[in-house]
């Protein structure tokens, strides 16, 4: 068996287990989110204080389609869509008026091209046919078309500001591993989550899980000897070369 396929049949295994732990205590949680505070302080993290503010519906509307596009997409390449989408039409009538061609061209970086372009064209449709305002809630955002959970929380958090910590693959992978919140889905994730977090670490949260994901707790090789978290963690505790 080669090392890869080792390490994948290892995470299967641990991930089994830990369905069957405890969660943290709200004691390991707080602990856990001043560990990752003095690791990723606010002020040194640009992305966690810089907070774009959606001011008109033609902002929230873009915030729409780029957390659309960027299912399954890496960051740069929802990115190089999006401003192939935008620089064609910025507003719901514009898009509609595109030919499916010229969508699917525009947004092909991202990936899901078919689907994401008619996913896009119903939010158009959606929101050229009603007069309301586009909705500044969750439950608001997810009634629109294509737009579940983790758009809806990533909308909150970075365009409208919001203290909301939205689970993405990242922190979906951290979370179960940890014990911080269980979940088979990233909603599932979420809606365990959110009332297990401290006030005080929501604000920044989403960016502290994310990037302790990206760098640490890697979802193929996660760094469980260097990490400041290992004491608590679950999966850790499974992976050690001495667990029985
Ligand atoms: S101990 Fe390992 S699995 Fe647990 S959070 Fe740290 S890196 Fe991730």
């Amino acid at each position: 068996m080669t090392k890869d396929k080792r390490a994948a049949s290892q995470d299967k295994t641990h991930k089994a287990a830990l369905a069957s732990q405890a969660l943290l205590s709200q004691e390991q949680v707080d602990w856990l989110f001043q560990q990752l505070a003095a690791w990723l302080p606010a002020d040194d993290d640009n992305r966690a204080r810089l907070v774009p503010q959606v001011k008109t519906d033609a902002d929230l509307f873009r915030s729409l389609v780029g957390c659309l596009l960027s299912a399954q997409s890496k960051d740069e390449n929802t990115a190089k869509a999006k401003a192939a989408l935008m620089a064609l039409a910025d507003t719901p009538a514009g898009i509609l008026a595109l030919t499916n061609e010229q969508i699917v061209a525009a947004i092909k970086p991202a990936g899901l091209y078919n689907v994401k372009a008619r996913n896009l064209r119903k939010l158009c449709e959606h929101l050229t046919a009603s007069n309301d305002p586009i909705p500044r809630d969750r439950k608001g955002l997810m009634g629109l078309p294509g737009i579940g959970r983790k758009c809806a929380d990533i909308v909150l958090r970075f365009a409208l500001g919001e203290s909301v910590i939205a689970v993405d693959t990242h922190v979906h992978r951290v979370c179960n591993r940890l014990g911080l919140a269980r979940g088979k889905t990233e909603a599932e994730t979420a809606a365990c989550l959110e009332p297990r977090v401290p006030e005080w670490a929501r604000h920044h949260g989403h960016m502290r899980l994310l990037e302790f994901g990206k760098q640490v707790c890697q979802a193929r090789k996660p760094n469980c000897a260097q990490c400041q978290l290992a004491e608590i963690c679950a999966y850790g505790t499974l992976a050690r070369p001495d667990h029985p």
